[in-house]
């Protein structure tokens, strides 16, 4: 089943289109990868998926539900994740996973939702301390149990490793890996091309709004006759 299609959807900003008619398939518990450079359109695209953004044209399905129609339905399916997301800086851990998951269930269903969190976060004894005193690394980790702990069935994340350190990213890669294991669809932008070549079932990389080229990393590579991912991106890119 396809969890997620874009049909040539476009996003403008005033008078200005940024997204250029992009048409995209995501696979049920596929890890699928946006990458371009910055101002490609990956978080415009991310956001209207979201039901953030409205599109101005084309169509967006999740799971069969459309953003448009029914952003109930699809809010209901989906977490999502920005770039700049943050926690309330005045609760622990453990209060600001509580407050999260009471908006989604109540009683046992709520605890066993925070339970699952604790475990995905994996912060130790650290989760009784107050959020303005972890590091980003922890707070990146707590933001995805936030995402994780109600069972979206599509999870879209947006650069989550950006600027944490090898042990952070590794450790939250092994979490995206392991919750698409657990069948949860993952659409996901990042600039780490190493990070997109390891976890990544697919990649659809754009440019200036649109989507130049999509497959897999090592059918990517093998097209383009590259070692890397990387040098794919630029290849492509650069003509
Ligand atoms: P980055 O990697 O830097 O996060 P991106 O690929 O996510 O970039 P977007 O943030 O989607 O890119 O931006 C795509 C284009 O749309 C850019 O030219 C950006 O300036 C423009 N844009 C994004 N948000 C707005 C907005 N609210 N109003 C006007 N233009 C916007």
């Amino acid at each position: 089943m396809d969890a997620l299609v874009l049909q040539d959807v476009r996003k403008s900003y005033g008078t200005r289109e940024a997204v250029h008619g992009i048409s995209l398939k995501v696979h049920e518990g596929e890890i699928y990868g946006l990458i371009g450079h910055n101002g490609a359109g990956k978080t415009t695209t991310l956001r209207m998926i979201s039901t953030l953004l409205r599109i101005t044209s084309g169509s967006i399905s999740v799971y069969g539900h459309d953003v448009s129609s029914e952003p109930d339905e699809v809010r209901k399916i989906i977490s999502y994740l920005p770039e700049d997301a943050g926690a309330y800086k005045d609760l622990t851990g453990r209060a600001y996973l509580q407050f999260m998951a009471s908006f989604f269930a109540s009683g046992p269903e709520r605890d066993a939702m925070v339970e699952k969190g604790i475990t995905l976060a994996d912060l130790g004894d650290r989760i009784d301390s107050k959020v303005d005193t972890y590091s980003k690394g922890m707070m990146r980790r707590l933001l995805i149990a936030r995402a994780i702990m109600p069972s979206p069935k599509l999870a879209i994340l947006d650069e989550v490793t950006s600027g944490l350190d090898v042990i952070n990213s590794y450790e939250i890669r092994e979490i995206i890996r392991s919750i698409a294991a657990g069948g949860v669809t993952v659409v996901m932008s990042s600039h780490n091309m190493f990070e997109v070549d390891m976890l990544c079932d697919r990649v659809g990389m754009i440019d200036q709004g649109n989507l130049i080229l999509e497959g897999t990393p090592t059918d990517l590579k093998r097209e383009y006759g590259m070692d890397t991912l990387e040098e794919v991106f630029v290849k492509a890119v650069r003509g």
